[in-house]
């Protein structure tokens, strides 16, 4: 599904219905559309039980459907953003918020970021460890200050200062990210530098009735990070993106999101108008990143609500819906 495949013929088909009038010569409503992603990386088949498989298909669904749901019913592709990031950190299956993967010294330090492509105003936050939904706080940075990121205690005394729910570090805490923990230590002591578990991260795109785009990204980061890193996932242009034809979400290695202003890079590729936003995410995904060595993948939505989904690792659990389209989802390369 990361290429042009047949899922971008059932898109086309329920955009074609999307676009049409209606039959009383009523003027039909924008489209809209939702793409999400819960992290790419070393996401196979074969290491996958049923269970766990059908936990993360239901898990993405259950996102979807929430998310269209408010869609259609009028909400803003801002508010859409922020509901699907927060159940989703809340979901430990995915490493945002709750189920959060460790850093180096065992500690949870989250960040997220949000972007109103119509406005192209947004926020971020970094290094959170007691913020519950990352995702709002990045909001609020977004839309009660002049600021676009805030990092680790001041970060924490806005989120909390502005009544956002604040938890105890413990809350963030899972035996399975634990493991990953562990299992990297082991690693790192075997080998001279530190290999990253999958990666994880989660991420919404939105386009409302209204045709506003909004993008958001929140994630616990790669295991094992040092103290104090910042992925991509808080820095609007690498991990997040969002103008008036185009939004992106990024999961990955983030230091090659930074780098290569990945989520930006896609946009400004689009509005070149020389290509269309599957091939400006193919190029920069399999091209610029894949060249270079930089493991990872994109959701990303253009004005009309063409879902675009690549990645350049095994797998990528993502998903999107298109009006009232069915929702698809998909984990594996050739789902
Ligand atoms: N991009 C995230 C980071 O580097 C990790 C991920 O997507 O899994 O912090």
């Amino acid at each position: 599904m990361s290429r042009a495949s047949a899922h971008q013929l059932g898109f086309l088909a329920l955009a074609i219905l999307a676009c049409a009038g209606t039959a009383d010569g009523e003027p039909e409503k924008a489209p809209f559309a939702l793409v999400i992603h819960g992290g790419a990386g070393t996401i196979r088949a074969e290491d996958f039980t049923a269970e766990r498989e059908a936990a993360y298909r239901g898990a993405l669904t259950a996102a979807l459907d929430k998310g269209s749901g408010l869609l259609a019913g009028g909400a803003s592709s801002l508010d859409v953003v922020e509901a699907v990031i927060r159940e989703m950190e809340d979901d430990p299956l995915f490493n945002a918020g709750r189920g959060a993967v460790f850093t180096a010294a065992g500690r949870n330090e989250l960040d997220a970021s949000i972007m109103d492509g119509a406005t192209t105003l947004a926020g971020g936050v970094a290094g959170v460890t007691r913020v519950r939904h990352p995702i709002s706080a990045a909001r609020a940075v977004m839309e009660r200050t002049n600021h676009v990121l805030l990092a680790g205690a001041g970060a924490e005394r806005f989120a909390e200062a502005q009544g956002l729910e604040m938890v105890d570090p413990e809350f963030f805490w899972t035996e399975s990210r634990w493991q990953s923990l562990e299992r990297a230590r082991e690693k790192e002591s075997r080998e001279t530098a530190a290999q990253a578990e999958p990666f994880g991260t989660v991420g919404a795109v939105a386009l409302d009735r209204n045709g506003r785009i909004a993008a958001g990204t929140s994630t616990g980061g790669m295991t094992n990070k040092k103290h104090g890193r910042i992925g991509d996932s808080p820095i609007i242009g690498a991990g997040t993106y969002a103008n008036e034809r185009c939004g992106v979400s990024a999961t990955g290695h983030g230091e090659y999101f930074i780098r290569f202003a990945v989520a930006f890079d896609i946009c400004a590729r689009l509005r070149s108008g020389e290509l269309t936003l599957e091939q400006a995410a193919d190029q920069v995904i399999h091209g610029v990143l894949g060249e270079a060595g930089g493991k990872g993948g994109i959701i990303a939505l253009d004005d009309a609500g063409t879902p675009v989904l690549i990645f350049n690792t095994d797998g990528m659990y993502r998903g999107y819906r298109v009006a009232e389209g069915e929702p698809v989802v998909a984990i594996f390369k050739n789902d």
